[in-house]
């Protein structure tokens, strides 16, 4: 019998849905790029439900106490009377997800003696102190692109927003005004614009795809090349470096994972380089940005805007300055979480989990690390500090 602790995000403030917006969503074939869907024996959930929050449940509950394991969830991950921190001692697997993340701290990761798998429930596995799960042989597997389109729609909507001035005219509306020259006097088109990411992996390349048809000229910047082939089709301007990239945009969005590499790497000297007026999507991590830097950069209007979804810590206190400078537009941390991509990330865990019960190997794309090395996709888009 295994323990799996769970954490995850709180139940909606009015209570777990009992009705959804649509009853239905689409079927999807494949993932863009070929990778097939999470293929588990069966799912005991309905696709379209809120499965990411606690009484969510990933839909694992049935499947995992008819195998006689114990199965714990909560969202209590905080401080050291938290469940979460009770009850890691003797968990032999733990689940969560980015959005509300059990941070696993090196010390945590001391503290859980019988720690053998870290699933991450979507994309991101920066929450985990990676050199640590590789000195303590643990391995770490996430649902790689199970919401690597739901991110790059996000990011999308956030130029768009951004560029156009959307919330700030949107409040006035709300606030029954009709301050046409208040709205438009900060909006643009982004056509014609230089738009380009940082890291073009699944979701750096997803974002490229859907605006090569805003009329916009398109770059990247990441440590492996895309093919000659994409390169042309989305005519893109390959850059060896973050440097060269931010000088050059007008928007740039930021689409690697956080690891020794990226952590920091948006600094002052760095947005000084950028040109007055330019715009940051952060959709990947925090702490990629520096706070103080960000905030420094919209007072001064040197940049015309920041969105994202992604602060530290999360969730972010009250206080955090980025609730409350100028020309923002934040979410919480919510893109890769939409009812499509819950359905798919719930279902590659229980993937996971059935290769992981039966002594099967796990997906090599779903791999960050294992047997005490990065692997799959952690030793394609991951680094780990030197202990
Ligand atoms: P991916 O592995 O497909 O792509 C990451 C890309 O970043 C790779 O091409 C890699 O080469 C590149 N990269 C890594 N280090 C780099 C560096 N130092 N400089 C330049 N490029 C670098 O991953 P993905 O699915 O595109 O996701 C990227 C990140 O987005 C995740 O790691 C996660 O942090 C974040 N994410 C956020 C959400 C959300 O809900 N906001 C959801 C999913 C993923």
């Amino acid at each position: 019998m295994a323990k799996i602790l769970c954490v995850l995000f709180e139940d909606p403030i009015s209570g777990y849905p009992k009705n959804y917006a649509r009853d239905d969503m689409p079927s999807l074939l494949n993932y863009e790029g070929g990778q097939s869907l999470p293929n588990p024996s069966s799912i005991d959930f309905q696709p379209g439900h809120l499965l990411g929050s606690v009484s969510g449940e990933l839909g694992l509950r049935s499947y995992l106490e008819k195998l006689g394991h114990k199965f714990i969830v909560t969202a209590d991950r905080d401080g050291s009377d938290s469940v979460f921190a009770k009850e890691l001692n003797d968990a032999d697997i733990i689940i969560s997800q980015p959005f509300w993340p059990a941070y696993l701290t090196k010390e945590r990761l001391a503290q859980s003696h019988n720690l053998k798998l870290v699933i991450t429930a979507g994309v991101g596995s920066d929450h985990i102190d990676l050199s640590s799960a590789i000195h303590k042989k643990i391995t770490v597997a996430e649902v790689t692109n199970s919401n690597s389109i739901s991110v790059a729609e996000h990011a999308v909507m956030m130029i768009l927003a951004l560029v156009r001035n959307y919330i700030p005219s949107y409040k006035y509306v709300v606030e029954g005004g009709w301050n046409i020259a208040d709205c438009v006097s900060k909006s643009y088109d982004l056509e014609g614009m230089h738009v380009g990411t940082l890291g073009a992996g699944r979701i750096g390349l997803g974002i490229l795809k859907r605006l090569n048809p805003f009329g916009v000229k398109l770059h990247y910047s990441d440590k492996y090349r895309l093919t000659k082939d994409i390169e042309k089709e989305l005519n893109l301007t390959y850059h060896e470096n973050i440097y060269s990239l931010a000088q050059t945009v007008d928007v740039l969005t930021i689409n690697c994972p956080l690891h020794p590499e990226t952590e920091g790497i948006i600094d002052d000297k760095l947005l000084k380089k950028m040109r007055r007026g330019s715009y940051i999507v952060n959709t990947a991590r925090g702490n990629i940005c520096n706070q103080e830097a960000i905030v420094n950069a919209l007072q001064t209007e040197h940049l015309a805007g920041y969105a994202g979804d992604v602060w530290y810590p999360q969730p972010a206190p009250k206080n955090h300055p980025w609730r409350h400078m100028p020309n923002h537009a934040m979410t919480p941390h919510i893109s890769g979480a939409t009812l499509s991509a819950q359905a798919r990330y719930a279902a590659g865990v229980k993937e996971i989990l059935e290769a992981w019960f039966a002594n099967k190997p796990i997906r090599k794309e779903y791999l960050i690390v294992q047997n005490g090395e990065l692997v799959g996709t952690g030793a394609h888009s991951y680094t780990t500090r030197k202990s």
